[in-house]
């Protein structure tokens, strides 16, 4: 990071924008007429930072420790440890290890392509079928010798009648059919054959699904005048209805969190990194490496340099303009210049199409920018991102190359690039998104869910009382939806988002009048945050002041007061208040250390609440493996109710502190009192009234806190009724889908039986 911003402020010294910001390509046409020295020096500066960033690579290591990694996953697979492993957990140990091996291989191909064909038999003995599949793909493809290749067809061969994939098994019997086997070989390759006659006798006509289009419940209103686009409803939409769902073709994982970048998949069992760029892409299948092999290719020398990263919104801007630049190019063709294909670029944005369906480079075009709102510091910072990736791309790729059969130039369409990354950098700043996840608490950037031996007890089936490990929300992609980008902001969203993967499902969050205007909250919302915490990101990063209805009305955070209802400490008061926000300067969160000063005070009697309770009560949790303590523990939380009023936000915060530190106890096998687990549960579901108040009950905040009482409730810990059972079972469809699967098999193998 240092270097890059060495790099940013010498060539920020260089550059003089005089005039006011137009638009990004007269900002970079500006730049090009610098004088020749200056424009020479910031070119050798971009160029000699990608040569820095190049990092060395020695394939004898990355074999090494690839090798040592499948030989212990060879020693833990083969059960020479099997006396501490339980069986499934040795294997699922060994995957982890191959896949370990996997990544350290890097271009090694020969050792990549043992690390592959061993985690397919891992991966196949513990069933996970497809991803077996392609790693004996990956291993052959990886140059696996030829003298054992039949080993891994006859595996491909056995995965593929598994996933009853009938054309792949016929394919791969047919290729054993060449080869030399010896006995045992051929015994099973004959009980392959006869098994795919079995399938193809069972193989009925797969019934077309059905899937009926779903009319669109929202649209679109164009004023010309100052609301411009905006989304109204269609018609009477009820509170839970899904409104919209969009599929997003560009999306970039945040932080180091290894995701698939096709489909951003987050759980993973087999992931397949690109052996090219250090360990950083990983794809949950061979079809999604292919998928996304048209982007990667210009990405994958970024990746290796660890450039993309530093780059923030930059990098997803970047996607954007690979992504639609082979889908603009042919009405761009015939242009000479880069004025021209501006010009013609600015039209496509500006034409109103009455297509039902309008492609999405062309709604990601339309999409509203700040730049020009932008301080002078933050637009120098992004027109060097753009061109530090325009220069990349003409050094270190071949990206130009698409455009030799057009009419303009190579410096035209450097010029364009640079031009447009600026631009989808700006429009995602006021656009851009954030996609979330469940992910196991406390997983390693690197470690893979799937491939945790502690969670799980088949593919996809957790262990009895591993849910609550699910209870982390992370937020993994920062990703482009123009149709969402549609909905105005106000304080009290009407829908909610969920992110499954790359697409995004709507739902309603109220119930909605038909021609009534559909909002999303930008910030968080009324319930969560105070007006003027909200209205600074407003101000900064959207460029407006809210004036929504919960801004306008006379106490515009009474919704956000509810939850900071205190009943006064001093025993001649005892009245209950609502702090004064601005004596307490907009911050009634005292209990944070940051806020440490802020001590709340009485509104009636103006005495300063001294909370004697509260470190006691922390002291009381933090002891809650002492037995003895136990029940004192519940007697404070009870006691909150004296001081805290109905769903308090500190009560909930102390409920969640409380909660996990019980769950730490019993994931360590202590066993608790029956009484212990009831109190529990009553807090637990306490703790769901007031999520499901603040927060809304389709809310991950909800998700997440109740897989505590899943838990409780599969390890017959505490009583539950088929009411209960069947509104939690409800919120599945809250969850991505990788998710939900995962939840409903634990529902299933754990819960439904209580039902009776
Ligand atoms: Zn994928
Ligand atoms: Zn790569
Ligand atoms: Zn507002
Ligand atoms: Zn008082």
């Amino acid at each position: 990071m240092d270097r890059l911003a060495r790099v940013f402020s010498q060539q920020d010294e260089l550059i003089a924008l005089d005039a006011d910001f137009k638009d990004e390509y007269e900002t970079f046409k500006s730049l090009d007429c610098l004088p020749a020295e200056k424009r020479q020096r910031i070119q050798q500066l971009t160029l000699k930072l990608l040569e820095d960033l190049e990092q060395p690579h020695d394939r004898e290591k990355c074999a090494e420790r690839s090798r040592n990694l499948r030989e212990e996953g060879n020693m833990v697979f083969r059960g020479s440890v099997s006396a501490v492993f339980q069986n499934w957990e040795r294997v699922l140990k060994a995957c982890r290890l191959y896949t370990g091996a996997v990544f350290e291989a890097e271009d090694a191909e020969d050792e990549l392509a043992l690390a592959f064909a061993n985690r397919g038999m891992a991966l196949q003995e513990y069933g996970f079928y497809s991803e077996a599949y392609d790693d004996c793909a990956n291993a052959l493809d990886c140059g696996y010798p030829e003298r054992l290749r039949h080993k891994v067809i006859m595996r491909q061969a056995h995965c593929a009648w598994k996933l009853q994939q009938i054309a792949s098994l016929e394919e791969h019997l047919g290729c054993l059919e060449q080869l030399q086997l010896n006995d045992t070989f051929l015994l099973q390759l004959e009980d392959l054959k006869e098994k795919l006659q079995l399938l193809k006798k069972q193989a009925k006509e797969q019934e077309p699904q059905d899937r009926g289009e779903s009319k669109a419940l929202e649209e679109i209103i164009t004023d010309p005048g100052q609301r411009g686009r905006y989304m109204v409803a269609k018609e009477t939409i009820s509170q839970g209805q899904i409104i919209f769902s969009e599929r997003a073709s560009c999306f970039v994982p945040l932080e180091q969190r290894l995701i698939c970048q096709q489909c951003a998949a987050s759980l993973m069992s087999a992931p397949i990194p690109c052996s090219k760029c250090h360990q950083r892409v990983v794809y949950c299948s061979r079809k999604c490496r292919e998928a996304h092999s048209a982007i990667h290719r210009y990405e994958c020398a970024a990746y290796r340099r660890d450039l993309l990263k530093l780059l923030g919104v930059s990098h997803l801007a970047l996607r954007l303009v690979l992504t639609y630049m082979p889908q603009m190019l042919p009405q761009l063709q015939e242009c000479t210049s880069a004025q021209e294909i501006w010009a013609k670029i600015t039209d496509m944005a500006k034409s109103t199409d009455s297509a039902e369906i309008t492609p999405e480079y062309l709604q990601s075009l339309r999409m509203v920018s700040h730049l020009d709102k932008a301080s002078q510091a933050e637009l120098v910072y992004h027109i060097l991102c753009a061109n530090l990736l325009q220069v990349y791309l003409k050094e270190h790729t071949d990206f130009f190359d698409q455009f030799h059969s057009s009419s303009a130039s190579t410096q035209e369409w450097q010029l364009i690039t640079s031009a447009l990354i600026l631009r989808s950098a700006g429009q995602l700043l006021a656009n851009g998104h954030v996609g979330d996840a469940l992910l196991p608490v406390g997983l390693e950037p690197n470690e893979f869910a799937l491939l945790q031996p502690d969670m799980w007890q088949r593919p996809r089936h957790l262990k009895l009382g591993q849910l609550h490990n699910l209870a982390h929300s992370e937020l993994i992609t920062a990703i482009n939806l123009p149709h969402l980008s549609l909905c105005n902001h106000a304080c009290a969203p009407s829908i909610r988002t969920k992110f499954d993967g790359c697409s995004a499902v709507n739902y309603a969050a109220k119930d909605i009048l038909a021609g009534e205007e559909i909002f999303n909250c930008y910030t968080r919302d009324c319930r969560n945050s105070l007006k003027l915490q909200r209205s600074k990101p407003l101000k900064e990063v959207y460029k407006f002041q809210c004036c929504c209805d919960k801004c306008t009305r006379t106490n515009p955070d009474q919704d956000y007061l509810t939850f900071h209802r205190y009943r006064c400490e001093k025993p001649n008061c005892r009245q209950i208040f609502v702090p004064d926000v601005e004596l307490q300067q907009n911050n009634l969160s005292w209990w944070l250390p940051s806020n440490a000063d802020n001590s709340i005070i009485c509104t009636i009697c103006k005495e300063r609440q001294q909370f004697a309770w509260y470190n006691g009560f922390l002291d009381l949790i933090e002891n809650c493996a002492d037995s003895t303590q136990r029940q004192a523990l519940f007697k404070a939380f009870e006691d909150l109710d004296k001081w805290l009023v109905d769903h308090h936000s500190l009560k909930r915060n102390l409920a969640e502190e409380l909660i996990t530190a019980f769950f730490v106890e019993i994931d360590e096998g202590a066993l608790l009192d029956e009484l212990v687990y009831e109190k529990l549960a009553e807090i637990i579901r306490k703790q769901l009234e007031g999520t499901a108040a603040q927060c809304g009950e389709y809310s991950m905040e909800y998700i997440t806190q109740m897989t505590y009482l899943w838990d409780l409730i599969a390890l017959e810990r505490c009583q539950s009724n088929e009411k209960e059972l069947l509104h939690l079972k409800g919120k599945l469809e809250y969850l991505a889908s990788e998710h939900r699967e995962i939840f409903l098999n634990y529902y299933n193998d754990f819960i439904e039986q209580q039902c009776k």
